[in-house]
């Protein structure tokens, strides 16, 4: 049985282990990998020879993959990762994780390792059926180095081919999946970024990646080149996404804060009908629960989305909450209209007619009498400009305004209020802004609308605060030349 001499095996497993560090070091790792695992597995062979030279070239080869082989199933138990925590040094011989793509790599490299033990073999079987004399041993042993030098030389070509091309088709099949999902970011977040320049970049990013993806393989397309195009498209979906966010936040922000005078309004007349209710003037519990259950998620969703919450909500989150909240303002909107057109009291006829729950249900401290016609009375805050219009009109005509009816409370409405008048004087309870104490009936005399009076008040009386509204003018609904508010009457519940 012939063997192969040790001094050689010993050269070329030097020789492996330098090509294999000088690869590591000099190849980009997507080469560098997948060679370093061809010639680990041609070492293990060379050393398995050095062990035991009796090995045959297909025994040591299928030795060598069984051990590479082994070692990478190891990774599919946790020994291999303990053995490297105890020794990390043993990283270079486990390497860090199960990867069937190294086994091609192991098997080729196991042959080259079988195929170098054959050269090696024959060499020396050749040199000791010479006879022995100097010079022809020592030849016959350079051919074999060089032989095997080849060899060596042609597995790492290959594995460098090979690699080579892996490399460019992998990176081509992550940049065609990162364009797939670039292109759905772009379609998803139109019309919903904060800066529409973000969109546009990343159109241009995914067109550039496409070129680069119709470039032939190594002659237009490097290897890195993918990668490249690949880091900027991430980079465009990221500021993308980044842009989509600040929308959505500056979306849930304003669906907040229009749904705040939604809210107050509704709580103003839950707060009102409640009263009514207390009154026996029942607008209905199931009305008035669903306006609370209203306003009890509006409460939530607005403390859930108060600024410092959205700073750190997920797009998905913020999307929702927006949602939500157009959502929840619409509800409410309605829950507040239902209950005010179930009762009665806080629905008033005319357009023009506002009802307000505290009309005729004014605090007698509110209130002050008119000092010349004290049985009437304004609230205390009007006061002050009808006493200066009065001063203006005596200098004027030689006499007080003639008030006929100022505030009235809610009884006094009722009285004055008749339901069966197609077109009645007084409006409803509720529904007049006497009961809000800032109108008051002044006489204008038998001319009316034609009279001095009239026509000075109309000059005058803005300047005092008072007015005279458009209902109750000669084209209005009503009109009524005595009925004069303050400019302060509320126009809006
Ligand atoms: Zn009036």
């Amino acid at each position: 049985m012939t063997r192969a001499p040790r001094r050689t095996t010993a050269i070329l497993a030097a020789v492996v282990v330098l090509a294999g560090l000088g690869g590591r070091a000099a190849l980009p790792a997507a080469v560098g990998g997948p060679l370093g695992d061809a010639l680990f597995a041609t070492l293990v062979v060379l050393l398995v020879a050095l062990a035991l030279p009796r090995t045959g070239p297909f025994v040591g080869a299928a030795v060598g993959l069984v051990v590479c082989g082994g070692i990478e199933a190891a990774h599919l138990t946790d020994v291999p990762a303990q053995v490297v925590d105890r020794f990390p040094a043993a990283r270079y011989v486990l390497g860090t994780a199960f990867t069937p793509a190294d086994l091609p790599w192991y098997a080729a490299g196991a042959v080259a390792g079988g195929v170098l033990l054959a050269l090696a073999r024959s060499r020396s079987r050749r040199a000791r059926t010479l006879p022995r004399h100097a010079g022809t041993e020592l030849p016959g042993r350079r051919r074999a180095v060089v032989g095997s030098l080849t060899v060596v030389l042609l597995v790492a070509l290959a594995a460098a081919g090979g690699g080579l091309a892996w490399t460019l088709r992998e990176e081509a099949r992550a940049l065609t999946t990162q364009v797939a999902s670039a292109q759905a970011a772009l379609a998803d977040s139109d019309g919903r970024v904060a800066d529409d320049a973000v969109r546009s970049a990343l159109a241009a990013s995914i067109d550039r990646a496409e070129s680069v993806l119709a470039a032939t393989p190594l002659v237009e397309r490097r290897p890195g080149d993918a990668d490249e195009a690949g880091g900027r498209v991430a980079q465009d979906v990221a500021a993308v996404q980044a842009s989509r966010l600040t929308f959505a936040r500056a979306e849930v922000t304003k669906a907040r804060d229009a749904l705040a005078p939604t809210t107050r309004r509704a709580e103003k007349v839950l707060a009102a009908t409640d009263e009514l209710a207390k009154g026996g003037q029942d607008a209905g519990e199931t009305l008035r629960a669903s306006s609370r259950d209203a306003l009890g998620t509006a409460d939530e969703l607005t403390s859930e989305t108060q600024d410092d919450r959205l700073a750190t909500a997920s797009l998905t989150d913020l999307e929702a909450a927006a949602a939500d909240l157009a959502a929840l303002r619409d509800d409410l909107a309605d829950a507040t209209t239902d209950l005010m057109t179930a009762q009665d009291a806080v629905v008033c006829p005319e357009p023009d007619q506002v009802w307000f729950p505290q009309a005729g249900h004014l605090a007698a401290k509110s209130l002050a009498p008119i000092p010349w016609a004290r049985q009437y009375s304004v609230r205390a805050d009007v006061l002050d400009g009808l006493v200066a219009l009065d001063d203006a009109y005596r200098a004027e005509f030689g006499q007080h305004l003639t008030v006929n009816s100022a505030y009235r409370s809610y009884d006094q409405q009722v009285e004055v209020y008749n339901p069966d008048d197609p077109n009645p004087l007084a409006a409803p309870p509720g529904c007049s802004n006497h009961g809000l104490g800032t109108a008051i009936d002044i006489s204008m005399g038998p001319e009316g609308f034609d009279g001095a009076r009239y026509a000075w008040l109309k000059e005058h009386a803005e300047q005092h605060g008072w007015t005279h509204p458009g209902w109750a003018e000669p084209d209005g609904r009503l009109p009524e030349p005595w009925h004069w508010q303050s400019v302060k009457t509320p126009t809006e519940y």
